[in-house]
Formats: structure tokens, C-alpha cells, sequence
């Protein structure tokens, strides 16, 4: 399929001898020309060996990027130089070949020990090595972002007047003010790309507001150190803390020191077990099993005290949404130069911090997901709190789990690696079951708070109710309020109505591009599709059969809002949803009024349920906690567990006690009834059975290949042959569900067909896939992905 390249060299990366483990420079032969192992971001699960001519020769080393002649047409491709030798493998004749065009990097963007990390996320989840080097690397880095010439928007100073007015704001669309105020907000230049990214909007709105003359761009040359500074989340009144980019200042290796609590005995204990590690120069992975709010974060602290006190960088990775100002801000008190790498960094500003971290000038690195790429210097920990969700997955090749390939470099480097959760992903639980983590638990409050008290809403004998809120919720909402207290409300559905429904011929309203019920969004007066956001008016009549009369059902986070603001007359209440917290830093308005005690409800979807730490909130109620517990997701039940207990752990973090109701179907059902009694070993204990008996993970281990085109009968004729050649190819130990029609078998019009292998162990599927898909490629049009350890289903 790839013929025709540089030459196949290694491809088996067990056998490889490691050339690339030095960095140092290779000299070039007396015959002249070195030979380098290149990959590229494409999906050829190959290292590709070429010639380099004694000019590059002085200047080429493993980590750099490289230009090079590709395929049969010799087009021109960018690579990553992995290794430099002064012969070509064995077996490969160097007179035929190809020279290595220029090397593109003055110094390399990756380390050795990075190098190694993607060779083996390449090799786990079944993706070329360039593919994964290009997810380890930011874009921001890759081109250098800010160290070129590039166009800008500027706003001027009579723009800024009229926005601070007011007057100007009522005459722009909701998307051109909140391009415009991001761009008023930037502290350097941007770029159209920036403005996109942080204002989530096309490139219209901004272009429209350089046609009516309210910006201008200019083309100019930035350096780093006058590119914006890091756009974080501010903390409220506090030094500025951020890192800077001044002249590379060296360590001082200390912490702040001294302004954390003393600690519970419980932290004490688990600290005590973490402290031969942290003060040791080997692999430990450790899982810590706290309830919430029995003070994990402040163990992950002082365990990153002993990191920095010895010189050493930590690593911190939260989910997405937990990087909140108060989370943020818990981490800066503490250390003096944190950077945060969240999604809404420009490239300039990663490209920033990317360097203050390779140049040893960050103490501690927090951020999501691609944190872990992060380049420290001399790593010495890594950190992953809430290790359990969904969210450290990347649904994207390639797809990796962030708290695995944290395991791997911890490893790799050598570092304690800390995991943490109220709810243990069963994976995580069983490693420790068998003694790869070790466990430590911290099973009560802080300050011997106690837990909330967990009450059952059996909907099933409620009367009268037709919105979201039972009598029993509602009255609970009014005594919490009465008596001064502030109230969450959580709802897992975004929208007004949930589906429409044709009464006649029974079809609901579909997307046209997607096999997905349309959601009712009243605000916006439209139908919105939920998988590709694709919108249509509200139809006068059913769109399959002609009849009139719609019937509009189910309930949102918008209708609950709505029931909530008439039930509750003068009270104040937010709704905090993906359609309400579009604009940056509504996130964080939202949730510092509501600190401030000036929102006396807060609803929405699950963004209210993690990792939030507000004294005030006496009452959580969780609006319908079915929501995700018949998905087709051998998951689901640990969904649902994990949502439950998770934001059941939002109230009674003060002094005031709290309490949780819960409005369910189904109150026998084994993930709430234990969700209710705070119980993670008692579901665990219904839960693992139920694992093994259906031959699923934590006990078996899947990969799943899904194959997507135009048109269906191709696609499912392609599964069909792919199935049956890894059918032939694989071991009699790895078993086979489908191919079948995915779940939601269309997406953006395209058709789509999955196929499971599950094995005891992993090594079968992926030497499995590593070979068989590359000889039965896909016809024109369809793709194929392959996911190793999926999350999921749809
Ligand atoms: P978790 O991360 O397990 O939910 P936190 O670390 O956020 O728990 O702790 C819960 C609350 O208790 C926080 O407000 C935190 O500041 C406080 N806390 C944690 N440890 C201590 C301690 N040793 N002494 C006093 N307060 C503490
Ligand atoms: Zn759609």
C-alpha cells in the first residue's frame, strides 16, 4: 500500500537497538552522510530510512523535524528524524536511497524520553509513530507560533471606546461581540485563528467586523516574548502568579512552603506511604480511593512540595472542566511557577509555555489531557486527579488515554505516578486488585464532616408531575433557600424539549446528516443536532408523513430552567450548559457569582458536577439520574455511579451539613441504590461479577475498528472482508463480536460499521490489527479507525 518509500527499515520496535537514545550528534562516516530514521504523520507503520548528504549531516539529530521526498511522486512531506547512524539497517542498500530534502528544526522539539513515549503509544494503540509524535507536539511548537510573521487583528482605541459604552454591542450579532471582546480582552496580538479558537466562532463575524472598519489587521513579526500573555483564569485579587517569559531565570527548587494545613491523619498515612517514592528514583504507581472532599488535592500538593524540593517538576492532570479558577488558584498559592495548558491556548501561548517547561523555568505543569505530553526537564511526578473519566480519552488518532500513557512515562522516567478519584475506574480498581497500583484510601471528610445524607425520589410514585421537579424536590429546593442555602441542579440534557415526535406516524424528528433524534432548543427557536450540531427550523408538519400537530417531549436543562425561574419567583438561577457557557470565561463568571452567594441556583449538566467546592450548597438535586443508565454502554452502570456520587459530593463542604436527592426510575437499580449509600466497594462488588460473566474489561481487554463512508453497502462490505481476514490472522484466544451498524449508524453522512475483538491481554488485538489492516486497506472513500481500549460505544 506505502510501496515505493525510502525503504521499510525497522519496523519491530523491541528489536531495535535504541540509536536514537542519545541525543548527541552522530558523526558523519569518512564516505560521508549519515542515515536517518524518519516517520511521518501519516498511517505507515513504518520507520523510513534516508540518506542525508554531509551538509545535513552536521546538523540533523533524533527530535527534529525534517522535510523529505515521499511516496512514489517524491512529494515533499514533513518527518520526524527518530534516529541518526552512520550505516543504513541491515538489508538496505543505501545507493537506492532517498536523500533527506532539509532539516527544518535548529534544535530538537522532542527528547529522547518523548521519542520513546510515542514509539510505544504508536505500538499500544495501533497508529504510526508520526501520528503519534504529532499529538505529543503542539501545533503552536510546530510552527514555531509567534516567531513569525503573521497577520493580526488590532482593535482600535475608538472601538474599545464604544464597546465600554455600550453603545456599540446592541448593533453586533452575539458571535461578532464575543470576537470582539475577545480580541479587547487579549493582552498581545492575535491571530484570526486565535479569535476563532477562543470566541468558538467561524471566521465571518470577525471578517465582518474588519469590514465595517471596527479592526484592522496588520502583518508584523512577533517574537515570543511579545506574544500574548497566557490567557488563563485569572485569580481573583492575587499576585499575577503566571509564568513569564522574561530572561530564563534557574529554579530556585522551592516551593512556597509552608501555607498548606496541617494534615489529617488520613493524609498523613497516605503521605507516609507516598514518601519513599517521591523521595526514591523508581516507578510507583499508586491509586488513592477518597470519597470527596477527604482532601486528595491537598495530598496532591504536598506530594508535589517533595517533587519541587528536590529539584523536580510535577506534572498534573484534572479533566478539562475542573480547570477552574479555584482549582487554578489552589496550585499557584502553593508553588510559584505554574503553568496551565488548557484547550483555550492559543499557539502562541503554548508555544510559550512549552518552552518555559523544556527550559526547566515551570515547577509544576497542570492542564488536561495533551499535559502529559508536557517536556519537562527533570520530571519527578505525575499526578491525575479524577482518573476515572471519560474525558483523559482521545477520541481522535490517536486515541490514547491520558491516564495510561501517564503510567507509561511514569515508567519510562522513572516517577511516582499518582491516580486519584471518589470512584476508581474499575480498570484502575483491579490493577490495584492485583498489585500493579498500590491502593491507599482515604475513606472519610476532612474534619470529620460527614457524608450527605443520600434520599431516593421513586418517580414511578409521584403524582402530578410533568416537569422535572417532583413535589418532594421542589419543597426541598424552598426549605434549602428558606434556610439561607444555595442549591445545584443537575440535569444531563442540554435543550428545551428532547425529542419531537410525529403522533401520526410515531418517527421522530432526525437530523438530515446523522441517524440522531433532533433536541428542541426554544431559545434559539430551532432543532439542533446533538452529534454534528447541525440546525433546522422547527417543522410546521411531520417531515416524514405531512401531519400537523408535533408532539414535543422530554426535558432539558433550558425547560428546567424555565420551571425552575416560575417556581421559584425572585430567586436568582444560572443555568450552566454547553449552549449557556459558550463565550470564554462564562464558565467562571458563572461560578464566581454563584461563590459570591448572588445565584441561589445553579442548574445544568454534568459541568456542575465535578470537582466544584462550594461551603454554601445544602441541597443537590439530581434531576433524573437514569439519563445514561440504558445507553448501550457496557458502561453505563459505572456512569451512573460516578455521576451520582460525584455530585452528591458537591454539598455539605462546609460547615453547614448537606443533602442529595435523588429522582429515579429505577431506585433497586444496583449503581444508585450503592451511589446512595456513598458505596463504591458495594457496587464494585455487584459490578465486577457482571464484568467477568459478559467477558468485558477491567477482566477482558477490547479493540474496536470502526469503518466509515458514503455509501453503506460499501462500508459494510469492506467490515465484512476486513472481519474475515482478521478472523483467519488471529489467535484462537482473541473472540469477535460483528462487524455490525454502529449504534448511530450515520454521522455527517457517513455510514458506519464496528467490529470488537477482546482478548485476556491486549498483545494479541494489537499485533492483530498492526498487520492484518494494512493488507486488506479500505476502498476510495471509507476510513478506517481502530481504537485500543475503547471508551466509546457509539
Ligand atoms: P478532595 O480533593 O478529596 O475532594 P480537597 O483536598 O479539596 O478534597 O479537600 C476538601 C476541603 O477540605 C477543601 O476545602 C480543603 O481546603 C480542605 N482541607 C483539605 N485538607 C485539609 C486539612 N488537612 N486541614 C484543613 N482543611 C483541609
Ligand atoms: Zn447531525
Amino acid at each position: 500500500m506505502f510501496e515505493g518509500e525510502g525503504q521499510a527499515g525497522e519496523s519491530s520496535p523491541e528489536e531495535s537497538p535504541e540509536p536514537w537514545f542519545g541525543a548527541d550528534r552522530v558523526a558523519p562516516r569518512a564516505g560521508g552522510g549519515l542515515f536517518a530514521g524518519i516517520v511521518v504523520n501519516r498511517p505507515i507503520d513504518q520507520v523510513l530510512t534516508y540518506h542525508c548528504g554531509l551538509r545535513l549531516a552536521a546538523s540533523i539529530r533524533p527530535g527534529q523535524r525534517v522535510r523529505v521526498p515521499l511516496g512514489r511522486g517524491n512529494r515533499p512531506a514533513v518527518g520526524y528524524c527518530v534516529s541518526v547512524e552512520q550505516s543504513p539497517p541491515d538489508g538496505l542498500d543505501p545507493a537506492r536511497l532517498k536523500e533527506v530534502i532539509e532539516v527544518l528544526d535548529p534544535a530538537p522539539l522532542i527528547d529522547a524520553g518523548m521519542l520513546e513515549l510515542t514509539r510505544w503509544m504508536a505500538d499500544y494503540y495501533v497508529c504510526s509513530w508520526g501520528q503519534a509524535l504529532d499529538s505529543a507536539v503542539p501545533a503552536g511548537v510546530r510552527n514555531q507560533a509567534g516567531t513569525r510573521v503573521g497577520t493580526f487583528l488590532l482593535v482600535p482605541e475608538e472601538t474599545r471606546e464604544a464597546l465600554r459604552d455600550q453603545t456599540l454591542k446592541p448593533r453586533l450579532s452575539p458571535k461578532q461581540a464575543a470576537a470582539l471582546e475577545t480580541l479587547c480582552r487579549a493582552t498581545g496580538p492575535l491571530t484570526i485563528a486565535d479569535v476563532c479558537r477562543r470566541a468558538r466562532c467561524t471566521t465571518a463575524p470577525i471578517l465582518a467586523l474588519r469590514r465595517l472598519g471596527l479592526i484592522h489587521s496588520v502583518k508584523r513579526r512577533v517574537g515570543l516574548s511579545e506574544a500574548t500573555e497566557p490567557d488563563d483564569v485569572e485569580g481573583e485579587g492575587e499576585p499575577d502568579l503566571r509564568v513569564t517569559n522574561g530572561p530564563p531565570v534557574l529554579p530556585d527548587s522551592h516551593p512556597r512552603g509552608g501555607s498548606g494545613p496541617t494534615l489529617t491523619p488520613e493524609q498523613d498515612a497516605v503521605m507516609a506511604a507516598l514518601r519513599p517514592a517521591l523521595a526514591g528514583d523508581g516507578f510507583a504507581p499508586f491509586l488513592i480511593h477518597g470519597v470527596t472532599g477527604s482532601g486528595k488535592t491537598e495530598v496532591y500538593l504536598s506530594a508535589i512540595e517533595q517533587a519541587v524540593a528536590r529539584g523536580r517538576e510535577a506534572i498534573v492532570l484534572v479533566p478539562e472542566i475542573s480547570l477552574t479558577p479555584q482549582t487554578i488558584r489552589r496550585f499557584r498559592r502553593r508553588f510559584d511557577r505554574v503553568a496551565v495548558l488548557h484547550s483555550h491556548l492559543s499557539d502562541v501561548e503554548r508555544h510559550r509555555h512549552w518552552q518555559s517547561i523544556a527550559e526547566g523555568e515551570v515547577q509544576v505543569v497542570v492542564g488536561a489531557r495533551s499535559a502529559i505530553f508536557a517536556p519537562t526537564r527533570r520530571l519527578g511526578l505525575i499526578v491525575i486527579d479524577e482518573e476515572h473519566e471519560s474525558t483523559f480519552k482521545q477520541e481522535t488518532v490517536p486515541r490514547y488515554h491520558a491516564r495510561d500513557v501517564a503510567v507509561k512515562r511514569a515508567q519510562l522516567e522513572r516517577v511516582p505516578v499518582l491516580m486519584g478519584s471518589a470512584t476508581p475506574a474499575l480498570e484502575s480498581w483491579r490493577n490495584a486488585d492485583r498489585g500493579r497500583y498500590v491502593r491507599l484510601s482515604m475513606p472519610s471528610r476532612v474534619e470529620g464532616r460527614p457524608m450527605p445524607d443520600v434520599d431516593i425520589i421513586d418517580l414511578r410514585r409521584e403524582k402530578k408531575f410533568t416537569g422535572g421537579l417532583s413535589e418532594s424536590l421542589r419543597t426541598a429546593v424552598h426549605r434549602a433557600l428558606e434556610d439561607g442555602g444555595q442549591v445545584i441542579l443537575l440535569l444531563n440534557r442540554r435543550g428545551f424539549h428532547t425529542f419531537v415526535i410525529c403522533p401520526h406516524c410515531g418517527g421522530v424528528v432526525k437530523c438530515h446528516a446523522c441517524d440522531v433524534a433532533m433536541t428542541h432548543h426554544k431559545g434559539r427557536r430551532l432543532l439542533l443536532c446533538h452529534t454534528c450540531d447541525a440546525e433546522r427550523p422547527c417543522p410546521p408538519a411531520c417531515p416524514s408523513c405531512g401531519a400537523q400537530g408535533l408532539h414535543y417531549g422530554g426535558i432539558g436543562t433550558e425547560r428546567l430552567e424555565r420551571e425552575v425561574i416560575e417556581a421559584f419567583p425572585g430567586r436568582v438561577v444560572r443555568r450552566m450548559d454547553s449552549d449557556t457557557m459558550r463565550r470564554p470565561g462564562s464558565h467562571e463568571e458563572v461560578l464566581a457569582a454563584f461563590k459570591a452567594g448572588e445565584v441561589h441556583i445553579l442548574l445544568g449538566t454534568q459541568m456542575i458536577a465535578k470537582g466544584l467546592d462550594f461551603p454554601n450548597v445544602t441541597l443537590v438535586g439530581v434531576v433524573n439520574a437514569d439519563t445514561a443508565l440504558h445507553l448501550p454502554d457496557f458502561r453505563a452502570a459505572e456512569r451512573t455511579f460516578q455521576l451520582v456520587a460525584q455530585v452528591a459530593g458537591r454539598t455539605g463542604r462546609g460547615e453547614k451539613p448537606g443533602r442529595v436527592l435523588v429522582q429515579t426510575y429505577t431506585p433497586e437499580h444496583a449503581a444508585i441504590a450503592h451511589a446512595v449509600n456513598h458505596d463504591y466497594e458495594g457496587f464494585v462488588a455487584v459490578e465486577l461479577p457482571e464484568r467477568l460473566t459478559y467477558e468485558r474489561p477491567p477482566f477482558w481487554r477490547i479493540a474496536r475498528v470502526i469503518a466509515r463512508g458514503p455509501e453503506e453497502a460499501v462500508v459494510e462490505e469492506y467490515m465484512k472482508r476486513l472481519g474475515s481476514a482478521l478472523r483467519e490472522a488471529a489467535e484462537p484466544s482473541v473472540r469477535f463480536l460483528g462487524p455490525a451498524p454502529a449504534p448511530i449508524l450515520k454521522i455527517r453522512n457517513l455510514y458506519r460499521f464496528h467490529l470488537h475483538l477482546r482478548c485476556l491481554t491486549a498483545r494479541p488485538l494489537q499485533t492483530l490489527l498492526h498487520a492484518v489492516p494494512a493488507r486488506v486497506p479500505p476502498p476510495g472513500g471509507v476510513e478506517l479507525a481502530i481504537d485500543v481500549d475503547p471508551t466509546s460505544t457509539l
